[in-house]
């Protein structure tokens, strides 16, 4: 069915009407203003990845109701991927584990440990490895001379898009220091 271009513009300027005429209480219920009325705001940078964008986070009754981006934001000015869209799903989600879950070697049920058991337990496990894996020199084949090394080849350490530029730097540094040279990051796996 063919439409006039009169027809067309009667139809805008009905449409501009009906809009107008709309009480606040019959507006779109998206809209920002009206979901997050009355809520507390705060604001916060998403934990993602090293973009940092900012994020206005609303709370009602201490708990998290709504994640957005902050306009105000000179990073990201309210926009966010679907990474840091889906933050809220994060936040509150009844399937998030808050607390350390263990599975020993061998067994098949998980139990619940504290994160001073945990830093300990990871603490001992890596000097474990590498004093298992440490070698202090190596043979080059090339020239068949022992060349100092002290390198760790049973670790690996993986850095995470969530680092910026002073942390990553902090890992490569702890990471060396431990003799690991195998150290990547996961955004290039
Ligand atoms: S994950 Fe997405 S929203 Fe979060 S900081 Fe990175 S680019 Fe921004």
């Amino acid at each position: 069915m063919g439409i006039s271009r009169r027809q067309f513009l009667q139809g805008g300027a009905l449409a501009a009407a009906g809009v107008a005429l709309a009480k606040p209480g019959e507006a779109n219920v998206d809209a920002p203003g009206l979901r997050t009325k009355g809520l507390k705001s705060s604001t916060t940078i998403c934990p993602f990845c090293a973009v940092g964008c900012g994020l206005i986070v609303h709370t009602k009754d201490g708990k998290v109701a709504n994640i957005e981006g902050d306009p105000k934001h000179p990073i990201n000015k309210g926009s966010l991927c679907s990474k840091g869209s889906s933050l809220f799903q994060v936040a509150v989600n009844d399937r998030r584990l808050q607390k350390v879950m263990y599975r020993a070697p061998g067994s098949d049920k998980w139990e619940e440990k504290s994160w001073d058991w945990t830093l300990d337990r990871i603490a001992q496990r890596m000097k474990e490895t590498r004093d298992k894996s440490f070698k202090a020199s190596e043979l080059n084949k090339k020239d068949n001379k022992e060349y100092v090394v002290n390198r760790a080849d049973g670790m690996a350490m993986f850095g995470g898009a969530g680092l910026d530029n002073e942390e990553c730097y902090l890992w490569s540094k702890f990471s060396r220091s431990m003799g690991v040279g195998l150290l990547e990051h996961q955004a290039r796996l």
